[in-house]
This record gives structure tokens, C-alpha cells and sequence, in this order.
């Protein structure tokens, strides 16, 4: 399908863009998708862990590299173990299945479009977004799925301009570990931050570390190098190559405004990555499916006022347990640099019900 007038146009073909597009091509809206980069596999880092249930999106395990049980919680001198239901994904696999399953009659995507303003008519609505060179692209809806870019929620005040962020960066290294345990790594030794190890298939694994604190991004891979000298991380992998993966996710309060006329946000734009352990994926594949009823909904009544509806379903639906998680992430992160008080956290899991600590692990309180 090659038309000049699109019902949806989408900024972004990642997570957010290609599982909306994917949904609203269900509904045969007639849907653009741009995307700044040249190819829509290419990532900066290219493993996830998620609590998924991949079935519950339309999904296969395609992309599953390993199917989880525990996820093991280390301080400097302990470790508990809490029984999970989880998976460790291929990225590039798991886009791949999605962007194989957008209906063409009804999708178009068009790479290397680097859009930067959106317009508007003298009545407030968005008529276009605009590339770098000036081309225009109309619809009658539009969706920013850039990601930390925020390229339009920023521009209009849905989000910060400057957002803080929470930077990662990881190895893929070979695996000494069980192939069935996530390890999340904490103490002062993380230095503001924490650590991570995720199982792949063949006894390979990505060792990350991440943290929320502005002086340490600038040495991140010094800090990585340093943190695989750890008795325990050493105990888990080898680094056997010197290629460092990475990238952010903002660190806001939580937003319940994802919605402007005729502009809709949704993913990281408006940071709907649960606070808690940065999982992404889940959260932002529902807030996407939630997205396309609702635009679906907008454009058969023809009245743009319906799109408030998605932010209503998704301050119902995720804001108590990311106010929750938001909580549990300051308190975890004000302990970080005491080892002493890890230990202690470590031995509070211990005493905990299980359920208790998958709650507070995958955001998911009931
Ligand atoms: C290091 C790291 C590890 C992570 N690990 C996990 C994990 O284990 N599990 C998990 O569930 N989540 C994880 N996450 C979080 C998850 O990856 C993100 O929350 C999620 O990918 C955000 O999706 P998105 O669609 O909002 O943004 P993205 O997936 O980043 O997509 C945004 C897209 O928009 C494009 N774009 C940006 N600006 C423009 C523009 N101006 N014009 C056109 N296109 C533009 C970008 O090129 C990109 O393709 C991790 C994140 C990081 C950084």
C-alpha cells in the first residue's frame, strides 16, 4: 500500500510503534509508520528478561533464549532466590515476529525519516509532522513512539525536556551459571545503580550494569570492566569479548498525560517503562494495545476528544502499582550504597512470602 493520506501516522518503529501499528492494521486503519533509522533491526543492545506472558500477545516463543524459574537476588555477601515465571528474549527476534505480522495492505513504513516538529492549524489541531528536510507527512492522528527522544510529547509539555535517565550497558559473555536463573546484583559495589546477569541458549549470557546516578554514566564501561572482578559476577561469566551493548530508559515521576488533540504518546515518550527494574516490553505492548481500541474507536466516530479515554484505561490500570514500584524503587536505590542494609533487605525477601517478592520484582502487585 503506497497512499498520501494516512488515518495514523507513528514516530517510531520500536517496541511502542511496531506493536500499535501491528494492532491498528488489525482494525485495517490505514497507518505510517517513520522511523529514523535505515533498518528496523538494529539495536544498541539486544537482550531483554521480561515477566511476558508472549501468548497473551498474539506472540510465539520465537524469541525465547531462555525460559526463567528463579531470579536470584545478590548483595555483596548474599543471595536469596525468588521463584519466578520468566523469560530471557532475543530483540532482534521478538521485532522480527511483529514487524513479519504487520498487514501490508494496511502498514506502510518509511526508514531513515528523521521527523522533528509536529504542526498545527490555527484551531490546535496537528495537521502534519515534519522531517529534517522539511517533508510534511498528514494524518488524521498522530503518535509519538520515539522513545527517550520524546520528539513530539517533549515538544509539546507532556514530558520534560531534560529527562533524567538510568543508563545500562552490558557484555555478552560466556556463562558459568544455571541456564534457568536471572541474577540481579545489588550493593555498594553497583555504585548507585545495579547489576545483572541474563542466561541466552549455548551457555552464553549478557552481564549488564546500570545506574541511575549522573557522574558515574561518563566511566560506565570502566565501571562494568570493574564490576566482572567481583567475586560473585566471576563465580557467573567470563567476558571473552570486548563489544559493550546499552542504552537509557527516563526515570520520571510517574505520567498520567499521554494524550494532546489529536497526538498521542505511548512508550518510553512518556515513560511507561515500569519504575521498578526497567522492564519495558510488557508494559508498553499493553499501554500500545490499549492505544489502538481507543484511536480505532476516535476515527470510526470521527471525534478526536475519545483518544482521553486510553489515558482514563491506563491511569486505571498501571498508575497504583507504578506509584507502588516508584516507592519500592527510591527506597531500594537510598540502600544501594550501604552493603549492611542490603544484607538486611536480602534477609526481609527471605522472611517474605514468594508472591510478595514477584509482586514487588515484576511491578505487578495484586
Ligand atoms: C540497556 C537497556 C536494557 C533494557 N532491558 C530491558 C529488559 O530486559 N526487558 C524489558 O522489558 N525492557 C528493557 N528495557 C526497556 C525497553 O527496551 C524500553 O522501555 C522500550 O524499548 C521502549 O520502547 P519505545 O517504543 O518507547 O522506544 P524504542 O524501542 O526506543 O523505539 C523508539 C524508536 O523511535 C525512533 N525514533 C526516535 N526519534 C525519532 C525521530 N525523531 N524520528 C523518527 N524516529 C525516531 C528510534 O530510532 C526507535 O526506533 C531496557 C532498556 C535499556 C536501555
Amino acid at each position: 500500500m503506497k497512499k498520501t493520506t494516512y488515518d495514523v501516522v507513528i514516530v517510531g518503529a520500536g517496541t511502542a510503534g511496531i506493536m500499535l501499528a501491528r494492532e491498528l492494521g488489525k482494525f485495517k486503519q490505514k497507518v505510517l509508520v517513520l522511523e529514523r533509522k535505515k533498518s528496523l533491526l538494529e539495536f544498541s543492545f539486544k537482550t531483554l528478561a521480561s515477566f511476558i506472558n508472549l501468548e497473551e500477545f498474539g506472540l510465539t516463543n520465537y524469541s525465547v533464549a531462555q525460559e526463567i524459574d528463579f531470579a536470584v537476588v545478590h548483595s555483596k555477601s548474599l543471595k536469596e532466590k525468588v521463584k519466578v515465571v520468566g523469560l530471557t528474549l532475543d530483540k532482534v527476534k521478538l521485532h522480527e515476529e511483529i514487524i513479519n505480522s504487520l498487514d501490508d495492505d494496511f502498514i506502510d513504513i518509511e526508514l531513515g525519516v528523521h521527523i522533528k516538529e509536529i504542526i498545527a492549524d490555527a484551531e490546535n489541531n496537528y495537521t502534519a509532522v515534519k522531517d529534517k528536510n522539511g517533508k510534511e507527512y498528514t494524518a488524521k492522528i498522530f503518535v509519538d513512539a520515539s522513545g527517550t527522544t520524546g520528539v513530539l510529547s517533549k515538544k509539546i509539555g507532556l514530558i520534560p525536556k531534560i529527562t533524567d535517565l538510568a543508563t545500562g550497558v552490558e557484555y555478552n559473555a560466556k556463562y558459568l551459571g544455571n541456564d534457568n536463573e536471572i541474577h540481579l546484583l545489588i550493593g555498594k559495589d553497583y555504585k548507585g545503580g545495579y547489576g545483572w546477569v541474563f542466561p541466552l541458549k549455548n551457555k552464553r549470557a549478557i552481564v549488564g550494569f546500570g545506574t541511575f546516578d549522573k557522574i558515574m554514566i561518563k566511566g560506565l564501561k570502566d565501571n562494568l570492566n570493574a564490576i566482572l572482578e567481583l567475586p560473585t559476577i566471576k563465580k557467573l561469566v567470563l567476558k571473552d569479548n570486548d563489544i559493550v551493548e546499552g542504552g537509557s530508559i527516563p526515570i520520571t515521576p510517574v505520567i498520567d498525560k499521554f494524550v494532546s488533540g489529536n497526538l498521542v504518546c505511548v512508550g518510553d515518550s512518556v515513560s511507561q517503562v515500569n519504575p521498578i527494574v526497567g522492564e519495558g516490553y510488557k508494559f508498553i505492548f499493553e499501554s500500545a494495545i490499549m492505544a489502538s481500541k481507543v484511536i480505532h474507536q476516535a476515527l470510526i466516530k470521527d471525534d478526536v476528544k475519545l483518544l482521553s479515554v486510553y489515558e482514563d484505561q491506563w491511569k486505571k490500570r498501571f498508575e497504583t502499582n507504578y506509584i507502588r514500584s516508584k516507592v519500592a524503587q527510591k527506597r531500594i536505590f537510598s540502600l544501594t550504597k550501604k552493603d549492611f542494609l542490603i544484607d538486611v533487605g536480602l534477609v526481609l525477601l527471605k522472611l517474605r512470602a514468594n508472591k510478595k517478592n514477584v509482586e514487588t520484582l515484576s511491578g505487578e502487585y495484586k
